[in-house]
């Protein structure tokens, strides 16, 4: 099911058209109304009249999110004040927030956005979609709102946090769709297999699984599909370009589709800043092609990932985006050596005693770098043997050092030591910054 057909499933030279049409449009529309635009074109010697299609993009500059904090909290706007009707902000994981203005149209795209990903789900009006994700000023919340509302489905607004309250309505109002972080969901399903009086197939009425805006890796989603009795699929968004719903799964959960019309996007090699080979992992870059509260141009995100343009099984000609592996400052240096915390949760979940909780430290303690790694047994194997804990831990730092290439100094902790988290989840101490 689609939920706007024809873009959805656009030729794609007839896409390019679209897209050349809207750029030459954002490009004359920032030009004329924000000064951080003309001044940095100007800087660069570029004319809007100079942007004639999308294939011109490459000639505009790149901005980043330091940009935003420079002219925060609004000198990036491009329509006036009147005409803004909603503001959201950064969740402020990396420093400063930045503040994102929206008009009644931006609202109404962003909500297509998350209403094509929820309908390329298999959820429709007759769904009851309950919102973990954070209200307020983080995009989650009433992002999946307004796109499950714009579907007609019932929502649930439940918000993050308050665990036994959501499982509560969860059985009683039967909701068949959860949007939320990963880390949350994985939470809820522990508190789930905790909660005697809750049976995940007898009493809930769970289906489907939203859940984004923080890296998770397939292994997470094996996990959560198994434990909550659900299809997980991921939705993928940031601030800066709107919130979730910038792309979603399919029902082939092969990709994450990139609502291309609205969001355009680009990979390119965060070093040398120029496109990759097709297919190659890069940093991505959006320019967003409808916007007019706060359009982004060649905005760098940070993420890195890789796109593909192979027509999907599902009809969908809309580019595919891998897994995001992390955000570039995400990845962290450990003698010499790059690590993911996303490679070290995947690995931790190849094996079913362990929980998939993980924190990981590191510092620096004579000039060499230490790599702890906190995991915690699952409640039915915390009672084992110290040997076979000895074993189990043996073989979890093996496969590590496989990966990563390093050992890390592995800890079994007590069971529900480890921080859970209702939002974002926070993986990673590295000690060494705050020297
Ligand atoms: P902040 O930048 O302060 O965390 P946002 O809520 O705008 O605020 O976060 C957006 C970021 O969250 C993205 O740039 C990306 O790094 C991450 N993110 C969002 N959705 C996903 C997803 N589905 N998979 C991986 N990472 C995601
Ligand atoms: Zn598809």
């Amino acid at each position: 099911m689609y939920f706007n057909e024809r873009i959805e499933t656009m030729e794609r030279l007839q896409l390019r058209q679209l897209q050349s049409e809207r750029l030459v449009k954002l490009v004359k529309y920032t030009y004329d109304n924000v000064k951080f635009y003309r001044e940095r074109m100007d800087k660069a010697g570029v004319k809007p009249e100079d942007i004639k299609s999308i294939d011109d993009i490459s000639k505009l500059p790149f901005m980043q999110k330091q940009d935003l904090r420079d002219y925060y909290p609004t000198d990036t706007f491009a329509a006036p004040m009147k005409d803004i009707v909603r503001f959201h902000a950064s969740s402020g994981t990396t420093g400063k927030p930045i503040v994102a203005g929206y008009t009644q149209n931006d609202l109404e795209c962003w909500a297509e956005g998350v209403a094509r990903c929820l309908t390329a789900y298999g959820v429709s009006k007759e769904d009851i979609v309950q919102v973990s994700y954070g209200y307020g000023l983080f995009t989650g919340g009433l992002g999946a709102h307004d796109g499950a509302s714009k579907i007609g489905a019932a929502v649930l607004p439940t918000s993050s946090g308050n665990t036994a309250k959501q499982i509560m309505l969860m059985k009683d109002l039967k909701t068949t769709t959860l949007c939320c972080t990963p880390s949350y969901a994985l939470f809820l399903a522990e508190s789930i297999e905790n909660d005697p009086d809750t049976d995940v197939k007898k009493d809930l009425h769970l289906r489907v699984g939203a859940f984004g805006a923080e890296p998770w890796t397939e292994n997470m989603r094996k996990e959560l599909e198994k434990k909550l009795n659900i299809n997980a699929y991921d939705i993928y968004g940031l601030t800066e370009v709107s919130g979730p719903g910038v792309g979603g799964e399919c029902e082939y959960q092969d990709g994450t589709h990139l609502w291309e019309d609205m969001f355009f996007p680009e990979i390119i090699d965060p070093v040398t800043l120029q496109p990759v080979e097709p297919g190659q992992q890069g940093e991505l870059v959006f320019t967003t092609l409808t916007k007019e509260g706060m359009p982004v141009v060649r905005y760098r995100t940070r993420d890195l990932t890789h796109l593909i343009y192979d027509k999907c099984r599902c009809g969908r000609t809309m580019v595919r985006m891998g897994r995001i592996l992390g955000r570039s400052d995400d990845m962290l240096i450990i003698r010499g050596v790059n690590v993911f915390p996303s490679t070290i949760e995947s690995c931790i979940l190849e094996f079913p005693e362990y929980t998939g909780q993980y924190f990981i430290t590191v510092d620096r303690v004579n000039n060499v770098d230490t790599f702890d790694v906190d995991v915690e047994l699952r409640p039915d194997f915390a009672n084992a043997s110290e040997d076979e804990k000895k074993g189990l831990k043996d073989k979890l730092v093996n496969r590590l050092v496989s990966v990563l290439g390093i050992k890390p100094s592995l800890h079994i902790v007590e069971p529900n030591s480890i921080e859970r988290s209702q939002g974002k989840a926070k993986h990673v101490l590295d000690k060494r910054k705050l020297a």
